[in-house]
């Protein structure tokens, strides 16, 4: 079997790695750079913190893949185990943490919950109601996982085009047969997969004229310098903002959400100013001695896969064959896309039907529209039922 995957995010690169192991040929195609969509902007963040029993399994198994791929790059990528902690200041946000907690201490992952910090926050911290803290969390910085995929594709003799633009699609009878390359190539397989991301729903209305309900909105993250702040990473329930340590005295700090639908072909890149009086503000609140000190850097704005409940869209697309959808994964693809492209390989290889949580036919109406929702999938405060 051949299948074309188009797009080497995290997404692309995941599937692509589970298919060659299974003996696929795989071709992959990029516009851009490797990761050089929404992954190249992540903040790498991977939690088993979750809400959702499904995507809970999912980091798991992306924490498995994140291992295997440490064993076999020889030193070019490493998930750093910083842990994670979540902080709730209001009421509201308690019950959010406590709730998600209980699901996960039924999934038995190891986190542990306290009214007020857990031993493991820093010191200095005000107005904390209630923590998690999972040991487990970390950061995955999305380059180097993607440059030792990539040094694994180069040694198995798989073709890794980039810079080269998908700009439409071969069909015959109504069957996706394979890809048109820089408006002139053809090249043809058994299967395409689109791991466009946020382009998604645009290149489809483009090359078939299909609908799709994902829609891309805009995430922002900067570089924050501190001489004070040590230990895992946080994330503030009450606000969004998140920071993760990326090396010593350097942390990424995150959020800057605007639900508000973005064109992927043209956004503003660079932060807003309100961005970062957002975070000096949230952080002299509860982290003042923090606040005081840390020197926020250079900034950055990025975009996220909106989906209706927030889960991406995988599998065949209704009524084309030959064509698979792999992209949707709102705030977290880091943390779940590996572990779901599992899932995906093994439906296309051997048919295993994909849980239908994240299948692409869930929704009757692909055309419909839906509210853009912020974050992780655990801040939500009525996640859809799961099982
Ligand atoms: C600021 C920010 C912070 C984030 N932090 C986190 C985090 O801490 N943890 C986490 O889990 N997630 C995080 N995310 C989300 C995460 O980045 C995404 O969910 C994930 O990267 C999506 O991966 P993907 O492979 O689906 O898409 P992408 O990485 O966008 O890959 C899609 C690829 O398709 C290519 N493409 C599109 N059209 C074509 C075409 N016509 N021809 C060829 N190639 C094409 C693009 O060039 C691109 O490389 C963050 C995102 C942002 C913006």
């Amino acid at each position: 079997m051949k299948v074309i995957i188009v797009g080497t995010g995290i997404a692309g690169l995941s599937l692509g790695y589970f298919l060659k192991q299974a003996g696929v040929e795989v071709v992959f195609f990029d516009q851009a750079n490797l990761t050089g969509g929404s992954s190249a902007k992540a903040a790498g963040l991977v939690t088993l913190q979750l809400r959702r029993p499904l995507d809970i399994q999912a980091v798991r198994e992306s924490l498995a893949f994140y291992r295997l791929v440490e064993e076999k790059s020889q030193g070019i990528f490493r998930y750093r185990k910083t842990g994670l902690l979540w902080l709730a200041r209001s009421p509201e946000a308690v019950t959010l943490l406590y709730e998600a907690y209980r699901v996960q201490r039924d999934l038995e992952v190891p986190v542990e919950y306290k009214d007020g910090p857990v031993p493991a926050a820093p010191p200095g911290l005000l107005g904390i109601l209630g923590s998690t803290y999972c040991p487990a969390d970390g950061y995955v910085n999305p380059y180097a996982v993607g440059y030792a995929l990539y040094t694994y594709f180069r040694h198995t003799g798989t073709p890794v085009r980039l810079l080269e633009k998908v700009t439409g699609l071969k069909t015959r009878n109504g069957r996706v047969t394979g890809v048109i390359v820089n408006g002139r190539e053809s090249v043809e397989a058994d299967r395409v997969v689109l791991c466009t991301g946020v382009w998604t729903a645009k290149r489809l209305k483009e090359w078939l004229s299909l609908p799709l309900p994902l829609v891309p909105y805009r995430a922002q993250a900067a570089s924050l310098q501190s001489s004070t702040l040590e230990g895992p990473a946080l994330y503030d329930l009450d606000t969004g903002i998140y920071l993760v340590p990326e090396q010593a005295g350097q942390w990424i700090v995150g959020n800057g959400t605007q639900l508000v639908p973005q064109d992927p072909d043209g956004y503003k890149e660079g932060p807003d100013p309100e961005f970062y009086d957002h975070v000096s503000e949230t952080l002299s609140t509860f982290m003042p001695m923090v606040a005081t000190e840390a020197r926020l850097g250079h900034g950055w704005a990025g975009l996220l896969a909106g989906t209706p409940d927030q889960s991406p869209l995988l599998g065949p697309y209704p009524g084309v064959d030959g064509l698979v959808i792999a992209a949707g994964f709102n705030g977290s693809g880091i943390m779940r896309a590996p572990g779901m492209m599992r899932w995906l390989s093994e439906w296309i290889i051997s048919e295993k039907p994909l849980p239908p949580q994240v299948r692409v036919d869930r929704f009757s109406d692909l055309a419909m529209t839906f509210p853009l929702r912020p974050g992780f999938p655990a801040t939500q405060k009525t996640p859809p039922p799961d099982e």
